[in-house]
């Protein structure tokens, strides 16, 4: 699926990427965490969440005991929306395809939806990050947990408590074995594509 997504032009924002992020981690994983889209420097180096946003991101997942390489990472949308603005809907349906096939193959325990944009494009409905930001949601057989996008604790420092809070609540998810879906072992850092 790799050379499918670096290759693909079903969008408008094909025209303005340096190179899609298809995601990274291994297949064998409990954890798939799903984002917006790639920011400049994850346009830039290929992968996702390498930015500041992307370093709070990883040192919130090491507070929590949770190593970013045993998670799955990706974007709701696979190249970079000019100016870093939200994708539009149209570039979110063509994309959502890879986002599918991708969660298929894994099978995660628990997604993560970080963000307003991947929660409202999965769940197909309306988001308050305030409200909905900690609690689990059951769809399709699939479990999903919402929380703010990293970039939020960058803009308000006063997010970061809740933020690190919600981490934990993840970190028991995948540990109680609460969330549905099939059992996976971290141990294969076998890496996804
Ligand atoms: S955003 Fe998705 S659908 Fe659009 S060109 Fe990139 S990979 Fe293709």
């Amino acid at each position: 699926m790799q050379k499918e997504i670096l290759g693909c032009t079903k969008c408008r924002l094909a025209e303005s990427r340096t190179q899609a992020v298809p995601g990274v981690g291994p297949q064998n994983t409990q954890l798939v965490i799903i984002g917006e889209a790639p920011g400049r420097q994850e346009d830039l180096q290929g992968e996702p969440f390498v930015g500041a946003a992307g370093q709070l991101l990883t040192k919130m997942l090491e507070n929590a005991g949770i190593k970013r390489e045993t998670v799955f990472i990706t974007n709701t949308v696979k190249c970079r929306p000019p100016e870093n603005r939200q994708p539009f809907a149209d570039e979110r349906e063509a994309c959502y395809p890879y986002l599918l096939r991708q969660l298929d193959l894994i099978q995660p325990k628990v997604i993560a939806l970080v963000g307003r944009v991947p929660a409202e494009t999965i769940l197909e409905t309306t988001i308050r990050m305030g409200t909905m930001h900690g609690k689990t949601m059951e769809r399709l057989g699939r479990t999903y947990f919402v929380m703010f996008h990293p970039a939020a604790g960058l803009y308000n420092q006063n997010l970061v408590p809740d933020m690190e809070a919600d981490m934990h609540v993840l970190k028991r998810l995948l540990d109680e074995g609460t969330a549905f879906g099939p059992e996976k072992s971290q141990q294969d850092l076998s890496r996804f594509f």
